[in-house]
């Protein structure tokens, strides 16, 4: 066969949305290289994906339908056909819809960001089921709400402007890690006199290479917005003219920032005033000024609050007027009108049902839940699919005795035997990027892109669209809607304004869109103004952690240190975590600690410690590191459980309280104490 070049996108959770070029030989993929005409991507990959063939063809990859023979969580199972497989998910989710379908749960995420794989047929499948529906709020939900409260929508800067910045926040974003190309444009900004300025509690890989980095403490973010509104107040460097045509509430605001002296500021953020006031003259006095929020410094209590005040920031100096000024969190807002999640997700077959809606991030208390007026019924099934919740949600510990228990039915639809699967009934073997069609947009740039299969499905792999189809039918759904082939959900996902053909021609299309959107104002707004005083919200203000030394003082006296659990360069969330070339950089679980936090503690680099707090603890090598600020801990992850030490991971002591906005979990806003392990 003759050697080929496919098209592809790249699936995974991260704002980049790269186009792939993937060549094969023989129909086996033997490379995937970034396309150099997408200009996000410009022909480059992150190290992850760059080893996707790895990853496809991975011994341990689950290639067959399986079934469990032994006790939950041992992994142990045995082959079986497709037919039996659907045979028995459908009998038995049909014994329990006959109860209330309420009780059956689908569990998904972004294991593939795409519009097919996602949620398109597995969405009809749940509605016309009328299962309860899911709140996805692990990621991203804090922030994506209250910048849609703000702004009107998940919109903000084109990435390819930040090279023209001359002065850039990157705030709460370890960009080299997880925004690889944003990354280029700021450095292309840096060689051409940019100053960049990184604000984050770790000292990460970008604020290495940063003219200066402000480690405040987790969670205060929103107190140094504060912070730097007062000093624009102060010194007059506000775009009155702006501000006046173009927000709604100001003036409320800036009451409650003049509370906020840099003194203050300093105090809250563990910083010094001196930080805040050159920040503030910096952000005050340079044009234009980008900030490149990401979503790390929304996992706290405050999250969403800290977003609504650092997106007024732009506003006040008039940063948008200039297409290299403004804010960009997440462009997911852009591809309204250019995507049709309700032709694909037919939210229509609920007819008049209103099930229950379940958050995925409080699955570990849901589970244990009895059934109850408030609740509904006791959860009796879960369907997994493009997530890996025993990993990767928090409070493992009731995570896992939820999924352990024995009167719970649970499909997984997987590539691998993660923590998750090995809690299933029943486990279906699921396609690659590499192996089916799918569409993309990116919550980092403005492209839509396509991305056709390259080879043919491993072993008896499927891709998720064919599964829900099978199981509709095995179900006896009979609706038109069942019998669409995935072709068919790839036009149907397409918005009126998508040119369908270039798509298919050239993998990508890019969205016809202002260059600099807000510079006459224009929000997505009611009155096209950025809502600074938001209906149901009110004027934001700083919320302090539900964990902290400020709001739980005799808490912080048993566990006195702070710890975040940012990602590990090679992993993405979980993905990638049995890729052995991939985890041998990693090496083992670890934790960042300060030498003035180790010291003391009687710990040594490269220790094997304990993490821990009132609901539980976890193993893993202590790094003696400038990477920590005092009274900080990082601990990087997500491993899985069982391929870290003694089958545990950083979830082990976070916490199932949400957020103030969006109901998203605070992943950030944890105390622990850390020692040596006996
Ligand atoms: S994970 Fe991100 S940077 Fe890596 S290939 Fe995918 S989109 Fe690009």
């Amino acid at each position: 066969m003759p050697t080929t070049t496919v098209r592809g996108a790249c699936p995974h959770d991260c704002p980049d949305t790269c186009a792939l070029r993937i060549t094969v030989e023989d129909g086996r993929a033997v490379k995937v290289q970034g396309d150099p005409d997408h200009p996000p991507t410009h022909g480059a990959l992150c190290t992850k994906v760059s080893r996707y063939p790895e990853r496809t063809y991975h011994p341990e990859r689950v290639l067959r339908p399986l079934r469990r023979v032994g006790p939950k969580g041992s992994g142990r199972f045995e082959p079986v056909s497709w037919e039996a497989a659907i045979g028995e998910i459908a009998t038995r989710l049909k014994a329990i819809a006959a109860r209330d379908p309420q009780a059956i749960v689908p569990y998904s995420y972004a294991g593939t960001m795409g519009l097919l794989q996602g949620e398109s047929m597995a969405a009809r499948f749940f509605h016309r089921l009328g299962a309860s529906l899911l709140d996805r709020t692990i990621c991203a939900s804090a922030g994506g709400e209250a910048l849609a409260a703000t702004y009107g929508g998940k919109v903000g800067m084109h990435l390819a402007h930040y090279a023209k910045s001359k002065l850039i926040l990157i705030w709460g974003s370890n960009s080299i890690a997880s925004n690889l190309h944003f990354w280029t444009f700021a450095q292309q900004a840096k060689r051409d006199g940019a100053k960049l300025i990184c604000i984050d509690p770790r000292r990460t890989e970008t604020a290495d290479k940063c003219h200066q980095h402000i480690a405040l403490l987790p969670g205060t973010d929103g107190a140094l917005a504060l912070g730097l509104m007062r000093e624009l107040v102060v010194n007059d460097w506000l775009d009155h003219d702006y501000i006046a045509r173009h927000t709604e509430g100001w003036p409320a605001l800036r009451e409650r920032a003049m509370a906020w002296t840099p003194e203050r500021t300093a105090e809250v953020c563990g910083i010094t005033p001196d930080e805040v006031r050159q920040l503030a003259r910096d952000y005050g006095t340079t044009r234009p000024a980008a900030i490149r929020l990401n979503y790390g410094m929304q996992r706290v209590h405050g999250g969403g609050n800290a977003v609504r005040l650092v997106a007024v920031l732009p506003c006040l100096v008039g940063a948008w007027r200039d297409p290299a000024g403004g804010m960009l969190l997440s462009a997911s807002g852009w591809f309204k009108g250019f995507r049709d999640d309700a032709a694909l997700q037919r939210p229509d077959l609920l007819g008049t049902r209103r099930p229950r809606t379940i958050n995925m991030s409080t699955i570990g208390d849901d589970l244990l839940r009895e059934a109850s007026p408030g609740f509904g019924p006791r959860i009796e099934a879960l369907v997994v699919y493009n997530s890996n919740p025993v990993a990767v949600v928090p409070e493992s510990p009731k995570v896992v005795k939820g999924f352990a228990r024995d009167d719970l039915f649970t499909v997984v639809l997987e590539h691998f035997m993660t923590d998750t699967a090995d809690h299933a009934d029943i486990v279906l073997p699921a396609t690659t990027q590499l192996e089916h069609l799918d569409v993309h947009t990116s919550y980092g740039h403005t492209y839509l892109l396509r991305n056709e299969p390259a080879i043919r499905p491993l072993g008896e792999a499927k891709p998720n669209t064919q599964v829900f189809r099978e199981l509709a039918a095995a179900m006896g759904f009979d609706e038109p809607c069942f019998r669409d082939d995935d072709e068919t959900l790839a036009r149907e996902a397409l918005g009126a304004g998508v040119d369908a053909e270039a798509l298919r021609r050239d993998g990508w299309v890019k969205l016809p869109l202002p260059e600099a959107p807000f510079a006459d104002g224009g929000f997505p707004t009611p009155s096209g103004r950025c809502l600074i005083d938001a209906p149901g919200l009110g004027v934001p203000d700083f919320v302090p952690n539900h964990e902290s030394a400020r709001s739980t003082p005799e808490l912080a006296r048993r566990y006195p240190l702070a710890m975040i659990s940012p990602p590990a360069r090679n992993f993405l969330n979980s993905s990638f975590v049995n890729v052995a070339s991939l985890r041998d950089i990693e090496g083992e679980p670890l934790v960042e600690i300060h030498e003035a936090d180790a010291v003391p503690r009687g710990i040594a680099d490269g220790a094997t410690v304990r993490v821990f707090n009132d609901r539980g603890s976890f193993l893993c090598k202590a790094r003696l590191s400038t990477r920590a600020r005092p009274g900080v801990v990082n601990a990087l992850g997500i491993w899985w459980r069982k391929l870290g030490l003694a089958g545990t991971n950083v979830n082990e002591v976070t916490h199932q309280r949400l957020t103030d906005i969006g109901r998203a979990p605070s992943f950030y806003d944890c105390l622990v104490e850390v020692a040596p392990a006996s």
